[in-house]
């Protein structure tokens, strides 16, 4: 199988080729053609199987049919992921694979002055990736608002409830619009993710 035969758009192959992927991974070929298709999912990887690839290619595919420029723009895919440094490498993925899409991105977290991740908010972005009790001060501060999220990802479902964050998903999750594609990603399947995920 390669990148072409999964009806992902120019802009998206360009990069890819870019980055020098010629075969989609496991994760990838089974995952993109579903929410392609803006179908949930609950996908079981772990970090290394290229699964950031395998959200982001389809959010990116799905948010550049319609993508504008305008600052006042509302935010339309969220990604949460337990760590500051997961979510500046899932960041870096979606800039490097949507770099010919046009669409923007930031990243918040916490353990760093808020300023400069307020700031970028204010210039208007598609795709947010942050850490859970980041993103959730900055809502309550009335800077996020997660009412027009097209697509969600709960990545590393598994560690983010080890973690302890199960409340604070609960509380995103309640935030969200019922109408949206959700995507889950977990390393392992206890009852917990299934009982979350149902
Ligand atoms: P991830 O599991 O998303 O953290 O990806 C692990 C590593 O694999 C990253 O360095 C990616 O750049 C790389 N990668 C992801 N998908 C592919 C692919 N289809 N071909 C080659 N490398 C890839």
């Amino acid at each position: 199988m390669t990148f072409n035969s999964l009806n992902l758009i120019d802009p998206i192959l360009r990069s890819l080729k870019e980055e020098g992927y010629t075969t989609p991974t496991e994760i990838q070929e089974q995952a993109i053609p579903i929410a392609l298709q803006g179908k949930d999912l609950l996908g079981c990887a772990q970090t290394g199987t290229g699964k950031t690839a395998a959200f982001a290619l389809p959010i990116l595919q799905h948010l550049a049919a319609n993508s504008s420029n305008d600052p006042n723009r509302k935010i339309r895919s969220l990604i949460v992921t337990p760590t500051r440094e997961l979510a500046i490498q899932i960041d870096e993925s979606f800039q490097n694979y949507g770099r010919y899409t046009g669409l923007t991105t930031a990243v918040v977290y916490g353990g760093v002055n808020q300023k400069r991740q307020v700031k970028q908010l204010k210039r208007g972005v598609d795709i947010l990736t942050a850490t859970p009790g980041r993103l959730l001060d900055l809502m309550n501060q009335g800077f996020i608002s997660l009412a027009h999220i097209e697509i969600f990802v709960l990545d590393e479902a598994d560690r983010m409830l080890d973690m302890g964050f199960i409340h604070d998903v609960k509380k995103m999750l309640r935030a969200l619009p019922n109408k949206r594609q959700t995507l889950f990603f977990s390393a392992t399947m206890p009852k917990e993710i299934i009982q979350l995920s149902n």
